[in-house]
């Protein structure tokens, strides 16, 4: 399907170059202004010196006169009859001059006594009579016209193909999720393959390898993806490829289509002008276009992104490359309005329109280094709080400045607003929904974990049904800054019924599992130690957000891969599946590195409970990696007695690490070891038998070991991805599926991301991509 999006979003900017220029329709009025344009290079005795433009010209007999006797020698009366329209109320409007009629006007003069004249040879020159212009002056004013009207269908026809594209794009996005939903209503066979087919190995299927490994699974260049490069997010190359695309098409509707000619009477033989002025136009519109789907990607509440399941971070992604176009077509747009008008200059800025105008793109060159990552990462809510007021001033300069277009241009200004109102109001529904009822006292208990890691409770004032991959936005009102509000996602859910109103009503508790940062978060953990480690608090809700990954279970192994906070993108997905008639079938590997095991024993002992109880050596195992050698502990018991063979085993050689830590903020920074080098520490090199095998428990060098069923907690080393992906592979039978699922730190992400792409193909210890999944996500954006 992807395949087709992609294919469609090559052949599409061809087809409508290639369609556009046919099925454009010319105006029946630029016949006469063909005439007016060439009979503008003249003067007229009855036009005083001192007239306007369009009420001399109107209230001249010699030039309306004139007019008439063009359009009866040119045009057919169709186009006679549609620009006397026209030009009557061009008149009215701007010259405040009634014209009289066609009938009247040709009362006015006799059309035998009419000169022809050659308009090129007398320009500037004074007429005494009605004329005509000769026929090479008239074709130059008629094809003026016609290039100008052309011109402006190019324009709106490249921006309206630019939201057919994006439509084409969503209807293909909605097709998808609904094929994958009916694929998971009734499956296609097979049973023990998960109702997929053997695999064969096929053109198509080889084909579709190459396009996991090579499209759409890895990162666009080399390794990174989750990890930025510098200042640089660098997305995956499916991603990659439609920004190109998306900015390919960009530069070719800004370049394509100009008729330049030299007897173009609006700039006679000026082709940079006429360049500038196409040019100038062009932008503005493409950028204008732009401007709604620039919002339509940034909103929180996004209707696309509820019908197509498609996520808030691939959209922001896409909203920062709409943005960089936005703005540099409204740079191109400003420089050759600057570059026409360089001689007067001072004269246009006392204009509106112009002032109004340069402020505009001064504020959208302002949104660019104002957005960039270091600000993002360090400074969230001052990043914020000047994409607001930056992007309001925007939109209200914009208003200003194509106020002289009569309104022609205001819809999509009225677009950004609505869907930025759309968001706004439906954030505020859902935050008095959700948290209305519960407000008056506190409705949320936050606890601190052994090692920083928090736990926020929080009731909501009505029942929710909640799903796995959903996260909320959470606020804190009682606080110096209310409007704050930071994501997390719904780690598990209870329903509860309160009794202790008059009417018994049900309502339903949400865990967040909080890892501390610098800001907001901080503070909390702060407050939170200083009341010994648990505070009541009143926390406002705004969700749910965030799509599940519907086919995950689908797949008959499912692994998961977490690192530190990131265990609670995976608790939702396997309470769910735990909860499912399919579980007993399914073989579920949990990994999950974090610094030290006292950060995890309070999910093991409570999430994590109803899984470990069911974990045995075969089917379901559970890898705890603790990358800090000092904080070693135990696990919680299982249900099982007995001890047996673990799956995975760490190699030995010691750990290179030199992460201590000491204050427990600095732990939640990167949870797992992040350099190249520790990286490279490789465990999953063997599988051994380790019965109740436990290992040295201290010191630095510390690898100890630590099994019941199932249950491996591994001491001072990290996962090496490429073998934990290989082990999974190793434990498949038959045609059974994989799906990897990834949400931790940027560089255990980008391990994993890897892997999963080299394990794709037919070679031993790889597998065909419709065996093989990744889905991964992401803390951020
Ligand atoms: C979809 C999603 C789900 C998340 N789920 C969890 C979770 O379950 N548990 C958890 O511990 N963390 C989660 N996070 C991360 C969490 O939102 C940030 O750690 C938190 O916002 C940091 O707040 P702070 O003021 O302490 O940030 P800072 O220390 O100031 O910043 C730390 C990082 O958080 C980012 N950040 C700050 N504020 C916001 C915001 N309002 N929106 C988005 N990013 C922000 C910054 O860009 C920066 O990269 C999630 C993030 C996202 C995007």
């Amino acid at each position: 399907m992807i395949h087709l999006i992609a294919l469609l979003t090559v052949l599409w900017p061809s087809v409508v170059l290639a369609t556009v220029d046919v099925t454009l329709k010319l105006s029946a009025t630029n016949c006469l202004f063909g005439c007016f344009d060439a009979l503008d290079l003249v003067s007229y005795s009855d036009i005083p010196a001192t007239a306007g433009y369009y009420d001399g010209y109107c209230n001249s007999v010699l030039f309306r006169t004139s007019l008439l006797a063009c359009t009866e020698t040119y045009c057919s009366s169709r186009q006679e009859t549609a620009g006397w329209k026209l030009i009557t109320e061009y008149c009215t409007l701007y010259g405040e001059v009634d014209l009289p009629s066609l009938q009247d006007v040709k009362a006015e003069y006799d059309p035998n006594n009419v000169t022809t004249v050659d308009i090129f040879a007398s320009t500037g020159e004074m007429m005494n009579s009605t004329i005509i212009p000769d026929e090479t002056t008239f074709s130059a004013g008629y094809r003026t016209e016609n290039v100008w009207n052309r011109e402006m269908n190019f324009h709106h026809a490249f921006g309206w193909s630019m939201y057919i594209l994006f439509g084409a794009t969503v209807v293909f996005g909605i097709i998808n999720r609904l094929i994958g939903y009916m694929a998971r209503k009734s499956p296609l066979g097979a049973e023990e393959s998960g109702g997929y087919p053997a695999s064969k190995d096929s053109f198509l299927t080889r084909l579709n390898d190459m396009y996991a490994r090579h499209l759409s699974t890895p990162a666009l260049l080399g390794y990174r993806h989750c990890e930025p490069w510098g200042w640089l997010t660098i997305p995956t190359r499916l991603q990659g490829v439609l920004i190109f695309i998306y900015v390919l098409i960009n530069i070719v509707f800004c370049c394509a289509a100009y008729d330049i000619f030299s007897e173009n009477l609006y700039w006679p033989q000026d082709n940079a002008d006429q360049i500038a002025r196409y040019l100038a136009d062009r932008t503005a519109i493409l950028s204008f276009y732009n401007l709604p789907l620039l919002w339509v990607l940034a909103g929180r509440n996004d209707i696309i992104l509820w019908v197509t399941g498609w996520s808030y971070t691939s959209a922001n992604l896409f909203h920062r490359w709409v943005a960089r176009m936005t703005v540099v077509e409204a740079i191109i747009h400003s420089a050759a309005w600057t570059w026409i008008e360089r001689e007067y200059l001072a004269e246009e800025f006392a204009e509106q329109y112009w002032a109004t105008g340069v402020f505009a793109t001064v504020c959208m060159c302002l949104l660019l280094p104002f957005s960039i990552l270091p600000l993002r990462q360090r400074w969230y809510e001052i990043f914020l709080l000047i994409h607001i007021v930056l992007g309001i001033a925007v939109l209200v300069l914009l208003w200003y400045h194509v106020k002289i277009m009569d309104g022609d241009y205001n819809a999509w200004i009225w677009a950004c607003v609505a869907i930025w109102g759309f968001d706004r109001v439906l954030r505020l529904i859902r935050v008095v929904v959700l948290s209305f009822h519960v407000t008056k006292g506190a409705n949320a208990i936050v606890t601190l974990g052994q090692h920083g890691l928090m736990r926020i409770s929080v009731t909501t004032g009505i029942q929710l049904r909640p799903k796995p991959g959903q996260y909320y936005f959470l606020y804190s009102p009682r606080t110096l800054t209310p409007w704050e509000n930071h994501p997390f996602t719904l780690a598990s859910w209870t329903n509860e019924t309160n009794t202790n109103t008059s009417k018994s009503k049900t309502q339903s508790r949400l865990e967040f599992l909080i890892a501390p940062r610098f800001g907001a978060t901080s503070k909390l953990y702060r407050q939170v130690a200083r009341s010994g480690g648990i505070l009541e608090s009143t926390i406002l809700l705004d969700g749910p957000y965030g799509s599940q990954h519907d086919n995950l279970e689908t797949f008959d192994s499912i692994l998961f891969v977490a690192g530190g906070s990131g265990i609670s993108a995976i608790l939702p997905y396997l309470s769910h599946i735990i909860a499912s008639d399919s579980f007993s079938k399914k073989s579920i590997t949990v990994i999950w590195a974090i610094r030290q095991v006292e950060y995890a024993s309070d999910i093991l002992e409570n999430e994590l409970k109803e899984f470990i109880k069911t974990c045995d050596s075969n089917q379901r195992s559970l890898v705890l990696f603790i990358t800090d050698p000092i904080g070693i502990h135990h696990l919680p018991p299982t249900t099982s007695e007995t001890t047996t063979t673990t799956t995975i085993a760490p190699t030995s050689g010691p750990i290179t690490t030199t992460l201590t830590t000491s204050l427990p903020l600095q732990d939640f920074e990167s949870p797992v070891l992040e350099s190249q080098e520790e990286r490279d520490i490789e465990i999953f090199t063997k599988d051994i038998q380790s019965s109740s095998e436990t290992g040295s428990r201290s010191g630095s060098n510390d690898k100890s070991t630590k099994t019941s069923i199932g249950i491996r907690q591994i001491t001072g080393q990290r996962p090496v991805m490429r073998q934990v992906i290989q082990q999974s592979i190793s434990h498949l039978v038959g045609e059974e599926r994989l799906a990897v699922f990834g949400c931790g730190p940027g560089t255990m992400m980008d391990d994993l991301r890897k892997a999963v792409c080299d394990s794709y193909g037919n070679q031993q210890g790889q597998l065909s991509a419709h065996r093989l999944e990744y889905f991964e996500d992401q803390f951020g954006w």
